[in-house]
């Protein structure tokens, strides 16, 4: 985190990339999570995933144009650049209790143990001022994600090299 000065609020914030920062070469989230509209499961690369990134992107699922993760989002400027989640190992993902209206978080393993780095462990102490902090473990090895077999329209393409 770029800014490890406590927020006003837990660390949400509107629903909308932080004005400058992209996504740039990180994919894990088309890689990492589960996306029930797509039948993708959890730590397989979706299928739409190309070299050059998503291949159906101007026609992308609802689901897929709604995801932000904290990183991205980061109203607050907590996250420096490197908390990238293709580089700290973590997709973090902040939710409000619709009946308590306490934020909860996630943090996806993008790799095994991803959560333990030094780092990772400074980030989500830092997130549980704020509210539970949930690891999901990875559900496949950190190399393998290079080893994914990737095919548009039958056709194999090279995995993305993340
Ligand atoms: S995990 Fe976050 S930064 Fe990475 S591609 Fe997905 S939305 Fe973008
Ligand atoms: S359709 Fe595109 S944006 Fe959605 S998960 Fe697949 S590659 Fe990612």
């Amino acid at each position: 985190m770029s800014n490890t000065s406590a927020p006003h609020a837990a660390p949400r914030g509107p629903s909308s990339p932080q004005p400058g920062r992209e996504c740039g070469e990180c994919n894990v989230c088309c890689r990492t999570l589960y996306v029930r509209d797509l039948n993708k499961p959890a730590g397989v690369a979706c299928k739409f995933l190309t070299p050059s990134g998503c291949s159906v992107y101007q026609h992308r699922w609802d689901v897929c144009k709604g995801f932000v993760c904290m990183w991205l989002r980061d109203h607050h400027g907590l996250f420096a650049d490197h908390h990238r989640p293709d580089q700290l190992g973590l997709i973090l993902v902040g939710k409000s209790d619709d009946d308590t209206g306490q934020t909860r978080f996630v943090a996806h393993e993008v790799w095994p143990e991803a959560a333990q780095s030094p780092e990772a462990q400074r980030v989500i102490e830092f997130l549980a001022q704020f509210g539970p902090v949930k690891t999901v473990p990875a559900a496949q090895p950190k190399d393998q994600l290079h080893d994914i077999t990737l095919t548009v329209n039958g056709k194999v393409i090279e995995p993305h090299a993340a």
